[in-house]
């Protein structure tokens, strides 16, 4: 069933003060645009807000779950006024969108409302970017269109301008931990480690929290995850002290690491799995400067001393200038740039001692 927004309680509260508002109004925004990270609730809190919507009773808290058009969400969600649009897999292309808005130019069946849920927006092709960019320009009435993206600044600008953006912050590591111990009832060390690994993500936690309570035969596909990230970890602890020799093979392992990624969980295309590694990078570099300039507790605590070991050996002021590189080259990961060059001028740079 579709949760209401007081439910989803791991959902950022600035973001959900933000949904109730708009909720409380005679009619929904034409177009909302959820930026954050993998498995931090974009798609839950978009799915509820859209509830909400369809529901003819509905509240500042979401849909009410009894009436006739609350009773028509099936069982995997689906439901007669939403549409679900994802990419398939890297790329969302112009016949899914034509198809949608073919699906746009009639009424809702029973709800007051429609809604079109466009996941991964970032990977409309060119084509279809322009396509859905005229529908939202002249949106149909009584319709409502969201969309979520890990990476925003993919998006087209005019797109971009016409949506609203619902920014979703990831939670501190603490609070992450207790309810990790409080729910699946995990020891401390476990719930922190997985907290610490999925970047303040509830819903990633929240899924490798729950496979490792599963039956022995259905947690392979999450152990291997788990190991890939701390063998991740253990490849950026190299950075304080690999000499320049070793970038290529670094970066190797580090495609390597991301191949192992994309298998470890079914829907994720090697472009997400690159970008994600390159994300732990960033937050790496982050977490870096946070432990000398700021003296605060790093995300990664179990590596304090690799991350002092980076700061030793280079000044902030060419980490600062790496962690511009590393953003680009996600960007260009995901703009289909070729892995493999990018990743190895990514660790020359990352090794090498000029800015
Ligand atoms: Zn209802």
């Amino acid at each position: 069933m579709i949760a209401r927004l007081s439910e989803l309680w791991l959902a950022p509260p600035a973001t959900v003060h933000g949904l109730r508002r708009l909720l409380s109004r005679s009619a929904p925004p034409h177009a909302l645009l959820f930026v954050g990270v993998e498995g931090v609730g974009k798609r839950s809190l978009a799915r509820a807000f859209a509830a909400a919507w369809l529901c003819p009773q509905r509240t500042p808290d979401g849909h009410c779950g009894a009436c006739e058009v609350c009773l028509r969400w099936s069982e995997e969600g689906q439901h007669p006024d939403l549409r679900v649009l994802r990419p398939d897999p890297d790329q969302i292309k112009i016949d899914a969108v034509r198809e949608v808005r073919h699906w746009a130019s009639f009424a809702p069946t029973i709800a007051p409302f429609r809604f079109i849920l466009l996941e991964e927006a970032h990977k409309l092709n060119p084509a279809a970017a322009n396509a859905l960019l005229k529908t939202l320009e002249e949106p149909p009435e009584r319709y409502g269109f969201l969309l979520t993206t890990t990476a925003s600044d993919l998006l087209l600008m005019t797109i971009r301008s016409r949506c609203r953006i619902v920014r979703l912050a990831t939670l501190p590591v603490a609070p992450l931990t207790a309810h990790l111990q409080a729910r699946f009832g995990l020891e401390p060390d476990m719930a922190q480690m997985i907290a610490e690994l999925a970047e303040g993500a509830p819903g990633r936690a929240i899924r490798w929290a729950q496979m490792l309570n599963a039956e022995p035969a259905n947690r392979r596909g999450t152990a291997t995850e788990l190991q890939v990230l701390r063998a991740l970890l253990d490849l950026f602890a190299q950075l304080g002290q690999a000499p320049l020799e070793d970038a290529l093979r670094l970066a190797e392992q580090f495609r390597e690491m991301c191949k192992r990624l994309e298998a470890s969980t079914p829907d994720r295309s090697t472009r997400s799995a690159l970008a994600m590694g390159l994300d732990y990078l960033l937050r790496w570099y982050r977490d870096s400067l946070v432990v000398e300039l700021t003296g605060g507790t790093p995300q990664f605590q179990a590596y304090r001393e690799p991350l002092s070991q980076l700061a030793r050996r280079f000044p902030p002021a060419k980490r600062l200038h790496d962690l511009t590189h590393l953003v680009s080259a996600r960007r260009a990961i995901l703009r289909n740039a070729n892995p493999q060059i990018i990743t190895e001028s990514l660790f020359l740079q990352l090794l090498s001692d000029a800015q």
